[in-house]
């Protein structure tokens, strides 16, 4: 694909960033016993035993900046038999409303099945576990997760995803997911200024990156709350993030301080501000957004802004807010390894606990309006459409 070829050439210029929100996620539910033969679509050549299904019955797809289609999916392949069942590929078609492929992603080896396979166990003491990077068997009981991602042409709306799985023994599991075009229903304005600098976006929804590995489980149900999360730093125009380069001081982050406003409309649904701002090479795992804001702005639609500087926020609970109002301060609180924002849109806000509110959505993308992206030699206005990893924001 023309956009990961762009992606590899600009990632050897940012190779020293590396942000995560959080590696505490990584939590799944054990496997139980329940019916799950329903879930099977093929019959035909289905290994006994083992299920397929996709997380979310539809997935949304968005347009990233230059136009192009993100599809991005998960499936969740359970083993309940009492045998080892291998995967030898997993394929990703994405097929538009005239039944004809548009996009295809094909994994088949073990440097690929590190990136976008996830196989979890569960110890004899109860503890979830996730089996070593590149593993691509399960074991009895084992459940894996499967990341997928493709970008079809512009010319053609994706309509469907088919997903096969083959195993080593010649059997393979299919499921069809409908996709749906999504629309945040206003024009959501990217929410950093740019008179300090232009604002580099990093582990977006084009990579495999922590955010789509933040897998909550909940019964049988699972939540990728940051599936289309950014995580933005400021740059000077040596592309550096800090001055110093890599300065231990979170004071020297270009980001610190930067005014964070709303992206839309809407009505303020949580704030957390009395969390302290990390050092640099420190993190807060058990409270991984540090301090946040949640905006409200249509009845499934929610903005997260999180690790912003303590006592920055600017609103309260309750208070209703317009596009571009002033909400607080980038800072360094929770697991963050520089001063960044880490912003996602997400369907749900149960508001019961930190965590399950945090936790229990499903992602929906990132779209923005009234801003440019950089990309290598090319230039993109973000129109209803979204930045990917290395992409660089400013003023249009
Ligand atoms: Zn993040």
């Amino acid at each position: 694909m023309k956009r990961e070829t762009l992606n590899r050439k600009a990632r050897i210029r940012y190779v020293a960033v590396l942000i995560l929100f959080s590696t505490a996620l990584f939590v799944v539910a054990p496997p139980q016993a329940q019916g799950y033969n329903q879930e099977v679509k093929t019959a035909a050549l289905a290994p006994i035993g083992v299920t397929m299904s996709p997380i979310r019955s539809r997935w949304t797809v968005a347009q990233e900046a230059s136009g192009y289609w993100g599809i991005i999916g998960e499936m969740v392949i359970k083993n309940t038999s009492a045998s080892t069942v291998s995967i030898k590929l997993a394929r990703l078609s994405v097929v538009s409303s005239n039944d004809s492929v548009i996009a295809e992603a094909l994994y088949k080896k073990r440097k690929q099945f590190a990136e976008m396979l996830m196989v979890v166990y569960q110890k004899t003491s109860g503890e979830v576990a996730l089996r070593p990077a590149g593993t691509s068997s399960l074991e009895p009981g084992d459940t894996a997760f499967l990341l997928l991602a493709s970008a079809a042409e512009k010319t053609h709306t994706p309509a469907e995803a088919k997903v096969q799985v083959r195993f080593k023994d010649g059997s393979s599991l299919s499921n069809e997911v409908e996709l749906t075009t999504f629309d945040a229903g206003q024009r959501m304005q990217w929410p950093l200024q740019f008179s300090g600098g232009n604002w580099l976006a990093l582990n977006t929804a084009s990579g495999f990156g922590e955010h789509r590995k933040a897998i909550f489980p909940v019964d049988d149900e699972f939540f990728i709350s940051q599936r289309f999360a950014i995580d933005t730093v400021q740059i000077d125009a040596r592309n550096r993030t800090s001055n110093p380069p890599n300065s231990p001081r979170k004071e020297d982050y270009f980001a610190f301080g930067e005014a964070i406003m709303s992206t839309g409309e809407g009505t303020v649904v949580a704030v957390v501000k009395d969390q302290p701002d990390q050092e640099i090479g420190a993190a807060d795992a058990e409270n991984p957004g540090g301090n946040y804001i949640v905006i409200q702005h249509a009845p499934h639609l929610y903005s997260f802004y999180a690790h912003m500087q303590r006592d920055s926020a600017q609103v309260e609970v309750g208070e209703s807010v317009s596009a571009g109002q002033l909400l607080g301060r980038v800072g360094n609180s929770g697991s963050s390894s520089e001063p960044h924002l880490h912003i996602h849109f997400m369907d749900n806000w149960d508001g019961l606990s930190p965590v399950l509110s945090l936790f229990t959505s499903q992602g929906v993308p990132a779209l923005f309006w009234n801003a440019k992206v950089i990309r290598g030699p090319q230039t993109y206005l973000l129109n209803g459409t979204s930045p990917i990893d290395f992409d660089v924001i400013t003023n249009p």
